[in-house]
């Protein structure tokens, strides 16, 4: 889409890159950078597939949000549930209890060992994946919480 086709898509554009901003400043203010967006060429396995998912979701009219998304604004897309879009809030509650992508054990904050997170930011969208430490590749460590850190 032509960012600049006309008044209405520049406003839209305008208040995505404004929820992206505010997004990014949510993760600073959590200690937390994430190295810019991925084109969909460079995406990996996982963050392919969650999005064509989330995508596929939005098309058929299954994509559900949170109770607490009520437009353009920071939110989240778990890997473990690509069909749903998540506020801030709920992003950073479900934290406590996050299931790995690979194995399904527990890899929330609350877990026994913790999980690496592996998080980038779509359009304004954050993608995130949750990986058990049994199951984490310690060479691309990206947003860590929990115990294993
Ligand atoms: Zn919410
Ligand atoms: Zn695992």
């Amino acid at each position: 889409m032509d960012r600049a086709a006309d008044p209405a898509t520049t406003a839209l554009f305008d208040q995505v890159d404004a929820s992206r901003l505010h997004t990014e400043a949510l993760l600073a203010a959590d200690g937390r950078r994430l190295t810019g967006t991925v084109s969909t060429d460079q995406a990996p396995p996982w963050l392919a597939a969650a999005r064509a998912a989330h995508v596929g979701a939005g098309r058929d009219g299954t994509l559900r949000t949170c109770a607490h998304t009520t437009g353009i604004q920071p939110a989240a897309v778990l890997a473990e549930i690509p069909d749903r879009i998540v506020c801030w809030d709920c992003y950073k509650a479900a934290q406590a209890h996050r299931t790995c992508l690979a194995c399904g054990r527990p890899a929330g904050s609350t877990s026994l060992l913790g999980g690496v997170e592996d998080a980038r930011i779509g359009l304004a969208t954050l993608y995130s994946r949750v990986l058990c430490t049994p199951c984490a590749d310690p060479t691309t460590p990206a947003g860590t919480f929990g115990n294993g850190n």
